[in-house]
């Protein structure tokens, strides 16, 4: 069975309540698909009236981030309870900027995403190299790594209803695209990891998108590849652009 595309904006620390909301009003239209998926992921604190502004469309929201504690003094931070009665449905995991500027380690991670699916969340689990590793020439390693660590104890069932972002670090917010056979190699490889670590089924299942410097420009080649399934949208989820990314065709 072919593979619904998913496209996703990742807000990032943008968007004020009000912006956002204004936001939701201008892609309203633009965004309309009977093909894609569609998600917004939001600042924590625009999450509540994002829920109420997309309410009777196509588009589901999204989380930055959460913790995988359920509840209790972990001052500053939000549980997957919390974001599911809020009418959020996926959580993106594991951002290059996480993992980098907040230290996010596999291990954390790997709580995470065994958390969100427990609670319901569709995890957004990301992974991606640096530009010295891509010439190093670990690229694929390294991400086999991220995708194993990350993982750990998680059922094939739960891997089938998942998305994978891979989002070489070197393209995010840079303007510099991958190139699409780099972009289909990785998520190519990404998906024989998953089959080797489960099986095809499990591999043909699981939706895999492509970010960095998604624009509307180069959305139609990069999701044309046979192993991508969309984007995660960085820069170009905050502009009338997003909805001819969701209308890619
Ligand atoms: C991202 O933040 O996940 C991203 C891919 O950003 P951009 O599209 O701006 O490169």
């Amino acid at each position: 069975m072919a593979r619904r595309k998913i496209v996703a904006g990742n807000w990032k620390m943008n968007m004020t309540p009000s912006q956002a909301v204004e936001l939701c009003a201008t892609l309203k239209d633009l965004v309309v698909s009977d093909e894609v998926d569609v998600v917004y992921c939001v600042p924590a604190i625009d999450i509540i009236p994002v829920v109420e502004a997309v309410k009777g469309t196509n588009v589901a929201v999204g989380a930055e981030n959460m913790y995988f504690e359920a509840k209790g003094a972990y001052t500053g931070e939000i549980s997957a309870e919390m974001l599911v009665d809020a009418g959020v449905k996926y959580v993106i995991i594991g951002h290059s900027e996480r993992r980098d500027y907040f230290k996010e380690c596999d291990c954390l991670l790997n709580k995470k995403v065994k958390k969100a699916l427990e609670a319901g969340l569709v995890p957004i689990l990301c992974c991606g190299e640096s530009l010295e590793q891509r010439e190093m020439g670990v690229t694929m390693d390294w991400i086999r790594l991220q995708i194993k660590s990350d993982l750990v104890g998680v059922t094939a069932d739960q891997v089938k209803g998942m998305v994978i972002a891979y989002e070489p670090i070197w393209a995010i917010g840079t303007g510099k695209t991958a190139t699409t056979e780099q972009a289909e190699e990785v998520c190519k490889g990404i998906r024989e990891c998953i089959a080797e670590m489960y099986d095809t089924d499990t591999a043909e299942a699981v939706r895999i998108q492509y970010g960095g410097s998604v624009s509307a420009s180069n959305a139609a080649e990069l999701f044309a590849q046979p192993n991508i399934d969309g984007g995660l949208v960085g820069g170009a989820s905050l502009k009338a652009d997003f909805g001819k990314i969701v209308n890619y065709k």
